[in-house]
């Protein structure tokens, strides 16, 4: 039954940002699918508690923020502690500054590669050593089309970087690791509806540009980011590796 490739029972997976927005549909879509799930955030969020509850996943929450430098170490050691394995990764955490650059400082831009790149480097590193020892991992990072175009009316030269960097991570990674069974990908979201992007949405200067400018007319929801995510983690998409997978409704054709 080729809906069996879709299933990820006895699978451990850790989604870093899964407490909220798309992080946590993937958490909930993975969990579904029978992983048990490790969701990864600042802060413990009751919602996401509830949401992966009523969804009947077995989930945790480890507290990390992974701006720091022993982040991803500590939390891949906890994991590891806890679950026994480590088999898919989804470094999903990330953050959007925007602004003109000619005020951009270096502070600012620190905050975003800290995140967006640096913290998803380190968390794949991390995950390597567990992944080799069990002979299998798949790897997923949250790019974004932002890494592919520069989209407008909002400056984001940080943030537009940061995306392509994780990009091209996803290949150089998959490439690396090929002959081992692990695989790299990325998605590409366009504009999802979460507190990431609501200020935009709210916007009226803004949003009726993101929108004219994505053929499909609206945005995303995290669902239809999470269906994906499954595929890209699930034996479904066992020969694909070191792809990024565009979900924007369109935007990156025009
Ligand atoms: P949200 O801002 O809604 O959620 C971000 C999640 O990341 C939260 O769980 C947050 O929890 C966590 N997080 C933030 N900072 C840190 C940190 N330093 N350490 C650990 N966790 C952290 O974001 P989205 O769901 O919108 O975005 C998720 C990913 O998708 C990001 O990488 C984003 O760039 C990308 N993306 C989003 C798009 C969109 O339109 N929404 C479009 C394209 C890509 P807490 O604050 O408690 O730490």
């Amino acid at each position: 039954m080729i809906l069996e490739k879709f299933r990820l029972d006895g699978k451990v997976a850790v989604v870093t940002g899964g407490t909220r927005g798309i992080g946590l549909a993937i958490a909930k879509a993975l969990g579904e699918a029978g992983a048990r799930v490790i969701i990864s955030a600042r802060t413990s969020a009751s919602e996401a508690a509830e949401v992966l509850t009523n969804a009947n996943v077995d989930f945790e929450f480890i507290e990390a923020d992974m701006r720091e430098e022993g982040a991803a170490d500590e939390l891949t050691r906890r994991v590891i502690k806890r679950m026994g394995r480590l088999d898919i990764l989804v470094n999903n955490a990330g953050v959007a500054i925007h602004g003109d650059s000619g005020d951009f400082d270096d502070e600012t831009w620190r905050k975003i590669m800290s995140l967006n790149v640096d913290a998803v480097f380190r968390s794949c590193r991390a995950a390597l050593a567990p992944m080799r020892a069990q002979g299998a991992g798949v790897i997923l990072n949250i790019g974004s089309m932002s890494g592919i175009v520069s989209n407008i009316p909002q400056n984001q030269v940080a943030y537009n970087s940061s995306k392509a960097a994780v990009h091209m991570m996803t290949k150089s990674l998959a490439s690396e690791l090929a002959l081992e069974n692990i695989r790299v990908n990325a998605m590409a979201p366009g504009y999802i509806e979460t507190d990431m992007s609501r200020g935009g949405i709210e916007n009226p200067d803004w949003f009726p540009i993101w929108r004219d400018m994505t053929p499909m007319g609206r945005v995303g929801q995290p669902d239809e980011v999470a269906a994906a995510a499954l595929f890209l983690c699930s034996p479904a998409s066992s020969y694909v590796t070191g792809e990024v997978l565009v979900i924007d409704g369109g935007y990156t054709t025009r």
